[in-house]
C-alpha cells in the first residue's frame, strides 16, 4: 500500500503509471473526478473492466464521466485475454461460462467472474510496469471487511501498489456526494432501484433488486432466467440461493432493497 504523498513524490519517474479503476459505482466515479480536479499533475489512466453484462445505466454513466474528465475511460475486456475479437453481442462471460467453466454459474463462494472478467484484464493492462492503483475506499467506510487491516486491492501483484486517496484525506460519503453533485454527474441512475454497480445478473442482488430488475429491464431479467435454465450446477443453479427467478417473479409482495453502503458486495465490482 502507498500513500497519496508517495504517489505524488513518484511523479518525476515517468516509467511509473497511475491507474484509476472505475466500476461504474459512485465512489470510484467520484475518485476519478477528484484525481482529475485536485491532482491534474498526475498522468492518470482511467480504466473500466467491461464484463459485457453491465447495466445500460452504467454504460451511459461512463460516457457522461468521460465527457467530464475530458479523457477516454479505457474499456478493458476479457475477450482480449482470450484473443477473441470484440463485436456487438459477444461477451466474455458467456465464453468463460460455456467453454472454461462448463456451464457452472459463479456464486459468492465461487466467484470466478471477478477474477477472469475484472482482475485479469486489469493485470494484463498493467503488465510488468510499476503502477499505482487508485481505489475509492472512503475514510468513513464501515462495510464488513473494508475496515480490516488490509483494505481491498484490485491486484495482489507486487508491481501494482494500491493507493486510497479518500482514506488518506479522510473523505466521507458527504464529500463523495458533493463531488458528484458539483460536477453535474450526480449518482448513477440505477441507485433508484438497485444498491450496487456490476453485472445485471450479479448474484449479490437481493430479492427486491431482482424484482426491480424485472420491472426496469424485463429483457435482462429474462436473460438472467435463461442462465438458470441452462445451468449445470449440482441441482441446477439459481442466482438467489434456493429460489429460482421464476418464483421471485411471482412473489406478491415487493421486498426492500438494501442501502448502497450496507449491501454485501465485491470491492472490485461495486465501489
Ligand atoms: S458484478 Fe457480480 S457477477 Fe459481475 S463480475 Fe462482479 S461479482 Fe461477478
Amino acid at each position: 500500500m502507498a500513500s497519496m504523498q508517495e504517489a505524488l513524490d513518484s511523479l518525476s519517474d515517468k516509467s511509473i503509471r497511475h491507474i484509476v479503476s472505475i466500476s461504474g459505482g459512485k465512489d470510484s466515479t467520484a475518485l476519478a473526478l477528484y484525481i482529475r480536479q485536485s491532482y491534474p499533475q498526475i498522468p492518470a489512466e482511467y480504466v473500466f473492466c467491461d464484463t459485457g453484462c453491465e447495466l445500460p445505466e452504467t454504460y451511459e454513466y461512463l460516457e457522461r464521466l468521460e465527457a467530464l474528465l475530458g479523457v477516454e475511460v479505457q474499456r478493458l475486456n476479457a475477450l482480449d485475454d482470450l484473443k477473441v475479437a470484440r463485436k456487438p453481442g459477444r461477451n466474455p462471460f458467456d465464453i468463460y461460462l460455456n467453454e472454461l467453466y462448463g456451464g457452472f454459474l459463479p456464486n459468492p463462494r465461487s466467484r470466478w467472474c471477478t477474477r477472469v472478467l475484472k482482475i485479469q484484464p486489469f493485470e494484463r493492462f498493467v503488465g510488468d510496469t510499476h503502477a499505482f492503483s487508485y481505489i475509492g475506499i472512503r475514510g468513513d467506510e464501515d462495510r464488513e471487511g473494508y475496515q480490516s487491516k488490509k483494505p481491498p486491492v484490485i491486484s495482489e501483484r507486487p508491481n501494482i501498489l494500491p493507493v486510497y486517496p479518500f482514506k488518506d484525506a479522510e473523505m466521507t460519503l458527504e464529500d463523495i456526494k458533493r463531488i458528484l453533485t458539483e460536477s453535474g454527474i450526480g449518482i448513477p441512475g440505477y441507485y433508484r432501484w438497485r444498491s450496487r454497480s456490476g453485472c445485471y445478473f450479479c448474484f449479490y442482488q437481493q430479492v427486491g433488486e431482482w424484482q426491480n430488475l424485472k420491472e426496469v429491464h424485463p429483457d435482462l431479467f429474462e436473460k438472467a432466467m435463461g442462465y438458470e435454465r441452462s445451468s449445470v450446477g449440482d441441482r441446477g443453479y439459481t442466482w438467489v440461493d434456493g429460489r429460482p427467478l421464476l418464483r421471485i417473479a411471482e412473489l406478491p409482495e415487493r421486498e426492500e432493497i438494501p442501502a448502497p453502503d450496507l449491501a454485501e458486495g465485491c470491492a472490485v465490482c461495486h465501489l
